[in-house]
């Protein structure tokens, strides 16, 4: 029996995992958030007094007092000590993409036993993990190597089970020792709190002084695909590169869309319950759980939370995915694109701005005045998009989202802002300076006159565009799986503030000068709705049409990861970071240069993968059968003469000796030209360049040589499970 075979043979096996938790004596509502230091729980535990101090060093900010934090320190301690846990570990997140951890023990051995160790505030503010390996794109070198993580207390410490034991984490910020950021969380935070400021100017015109900050809302939803353990591990390139690199697209595919919002079965749906529990304890608010539309595809969303702790909430939740599918016989996998031929995952990263009262900046107002600050904050919206199409194609690249935008899946690479037909003629009327009911009528004035209503459920969708206003948010839909939504957040809140900083200033002279504010945002709706109407496109984003129209609006169409990172260092881009102190032009050479060396290496890896497959499990297969087909044409020949139809041995024969051939030929020029980019010096970019136009093709054909003999090769003799089996057998 082949491996496939056992696999499936296991599988069938499978039954739905149980928790054992009775959910009637042990409600899920009791769960909710137990393992985490909430405002809740320390104004439970801390003295009134410090915690009505760390309230306000939230709210407005500002640094954490020593004082206060050994206080704090001390509370979390026991707090954790009670719920079992024995470590406690600064938890961070370096520009590997993922999250690290180190643990130190609560307890110090002593000559008489454990004794519990200290737990100061320094300790909790201050880390110093030595973390010299961590990539930081020449920002330190490894003899001064320190890396220094600092608590961020807007984000709650929380605690990971585990069958022995719990740990308490603690989200920290990771930067050098000359306090340059060598993480995704420090650049959001410095964004996060440049565009409360400029939001605040724009509320302050608009005659707002309760609030005291914005916070930028965001609530992720995350696509991922499930596959049974037992095929895993028969796929060298699902466990090394976290995608098949070969494999025939399966004869049924998402055409019939009989997966999508389909019946979730058993063994699934105990998976998603066993992860939202588990998500629960950590006060994680997922909501939404469905079938998504490529089979063996499935969506996870929370409810949206501030920008900062629904990024740490969802690297939390791709770890629970990834963790608990393993309880569970399976494999999450997280990569944009784990199969060729069906569709990708992605992360829609719904994202607003919010005041300090709770009120979302982008809903349509009932009054005249809430309309015309709505239109503002949209405005800005438009020109950040518009002007920072880069910045945002860059907050979204990646080795593996190059399989999803700009390759013929939704979304494309080329940013632009879908409002709907309602707002969409808002916004013409503004510009042509009419008034709703078009030609017969007056000027409309903003500030006077009111929106046309625009109920929420009703705004037409489209499934197709990157950028989409629905309703009240927009929604980021080109982030890839397996990213942290950081980056693509950090730009699109760098891109806001920049536009807000513009319009505030211009408004703010204005009506220093002795302008009515509804005539100077008349006018500045006018010019800024006119300046940027071209990122404006409500059509089909997947129509072959829009890149030539887009390319005549002069939008930038960057089709690929090398193509976008070229750009980052660009001056306008420096600057803009540099404006709003988010990146420094250093910290962005950094950046750019460890996006490189992350792409290389993705691509260095797969082709290396891709090779020892391909000579050592393909070959071989069409090899053998090769060999059998070739035995069968000289034994039926022998039976029965020169006269003996074998014209279809013949042909299978030719087939698969073609494939070889073609295949092995297009395996050693991998191997040639995989090294030559290895080896490609010092230049990234054009280290890069060799990976995206050598490297990569050379796979592709591979790919479809051994495509080939997948089809040919008899099935029992095939190693390597396939797309029919993966996708639909778990
Ligand atoms: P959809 O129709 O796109 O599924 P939902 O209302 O279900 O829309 O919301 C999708 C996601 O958007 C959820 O995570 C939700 O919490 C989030 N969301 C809703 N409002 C906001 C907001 N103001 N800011 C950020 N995210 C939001
Ligand atoms: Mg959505």
């Amino acid at each position: 029996m082949n491996g496939r075979t056992y696999a499936i043979g296991a599988i069938a096996e499978q039954i739905p995992r149980c928790s054992g938790v009775d959910y009637i004596k042990e409600p899920i509502a009791e769960v909710y958030g137990c393992h985490v230091f909430s405002e809740k729980v320390m104004q439970e535990r801390l003295p009134r007094k410090t915690f009505e101090a760390y309230r306000k060093t939230i709210r407005e900010s500002s640094p954490l007092d020593l004082s206060l934090a050994d206080v704090i320190a001390n509370a979390m301690k026991d707090w954790a000590l009670e719920l079992g846990a024995t470590h406690y570990t600064h938890w961070f997140q370096p520009m590997t993409g993922l999250t690290a951890e180190k643990h130190d023990a609560f307890v110090d051995p002593a000559p008489n036993g454990l004794a519990l160790s200290e737990f100061s505030g320094k300790m909790l503010i201050k880390g110093e993990p030595d973390a010299s390996s961590f990539p930081s794109g020449g920002l330190r070198s490894t003899f001064e190597a320190r890396g220094y993580t600092a608590w961020d207390p807007t984000s709650p410490a929380f605690i990971m089970e585990n069958p022995n034991g719990s740990t308490l984490y603690i989200p920290t910020a990771f930067c050098s020792y000359t306090g340059e950021a060598l993480d995704r969380k420090t650049p959001l935070l410095r964004s996060i709190e440049a565009i409360s400021k400029q939001a605040l100017r724009i509320l302050r015109l608009f005659g707002t002084n309760d609030t005291s900050y914005v916070r930028t809302t965001v609530g992720p939803e995350q696509e991922y695909f499930l596959i049974d353990k037992n095929f895993y591990l028969r796929r060298p390139d699902l466990i090394n590169a976290g995608r098949t690199l070969y494999g025939t697209k399966p004869p049924k595919g998402q055409e019939l869309a009989d997966h999508y919002f389909g019946a979730i079965r058993p063994r699934v749906l105990s998976y998603m319950m066993d992860c939202e529990k588990r998500l629960y304890k950590l006060g994680i608010p997922v909501k939404t759980r469905h079938n998504e539309v490529s089979p063996a595809q499935f969506e996870i969303a929370p409810l949206f939370e501030a920008a900062n702790v629904a990024t740490d909430h969802n690297m939390l939740v791709m770890e629970v995915l990834r963790e608990t599918a393993e309880d569970h016989g399976m494999v999450c996998l997280l990569h944009e694109k784990p199969y060729s031929g069906v569709n990708g995952s992605g992360k829609h990263n719904n994202w607003s701005m919010c005041d300090s009262e709770g009120r979302n900046l982008l809903e349509p107002g009932d009054t005249p005045q809430e309309n015309a600050q709505f239109l503002v904050f949209l405005a800005a919206v438009l020109k950040a998009v518009h002007e920072g199409a880069v910045l945002l194609r860059i907050g979204v690249c990646g080795a593996g989202n190059d399989h999803r935008l700009g390759a013929h899946e939704a979304p494309p690479a080329i940013l632009s802002v879908f409002l709907g037909s309602q707002l969409t003629e808002v916004v013409e009327n503004i510009i042509a300076g009419r008034t709703k009911t078009g030609n017969h009528g007056g000027v409309m004035q903003i500030g006077v006159s009111v929106l046309p209503p625009l109920p929420r459920d009703t705004t037409d969708r489209n499934r197709t565009s990157p950028f989409a206003f629905t309703g009240n948010k927009f929604e980021f839909r080109a982030v890839g799986s397996s990213h942290s939504i950081s980056p693509a957040n950090i730009a699109i809140n760098t891109c806001v503030a920049d536009a807000l900083d513009e319009i505030a200033t211009r408004l703010e002279k204005e009506v220093e000068g002795g302008k009515d504010l509804n005539e100077a945002v008349q006018e500045l709706l006018q010019d800024t709705f006119k300046a940027h109407q071209d990122i404006i496109f409500n059509g089909d984003n997947y129509n072959k049409d829009w890149p030539i129209e887009a390319e005549k609006r002069g939008l930038p169409n960057l089709k690929n990861t090398v193509d976008a990172l070229e750009r980052f260092t660009e001056e306008k881009n420096v600057q803009t970071f540099e404006k709003h102190g988010i990146l420094s032009r250093r910290e962005i050479e950094a950046r750019q240069a460890i996006l490189y060396e992350n792409y290389n290496l993705a691509v260095s890896i797969e082709a290396q993968i891709c090779a020892e497959m391909g000579r050592t499990m393909i070959l071989p297969a069409a090899m053998a059968y090769q060999k059998k087909v070739a035995d069968i044409l000289m034994s039926v020949k022998a039976a029965l003469g020169d006269k003996a139809d074998v014209s279809a041995q013949i042909k299978i024969l030719d087939t698969l000796t073609r494939n070889v051939s073609e295949l092995k030929r297009s395996l050693t020029e991998l191997d040639k030209t995989r090294t030559e980019a290895d080896n490609a010096g010092e230049d990234l970019h054009d280290q890069a360049k060799l990976y995206r136009d050598s490297v990569l093709p050379l796979m592709k054909r591979c790919r479809d040589a051994a495509t080939e003999l997948e089809n040919y090769v008899e099935d029992e003799m095939w190693p390597l499970p396939k797309y029919r089996e993966m996708l639909f057998i778990y």
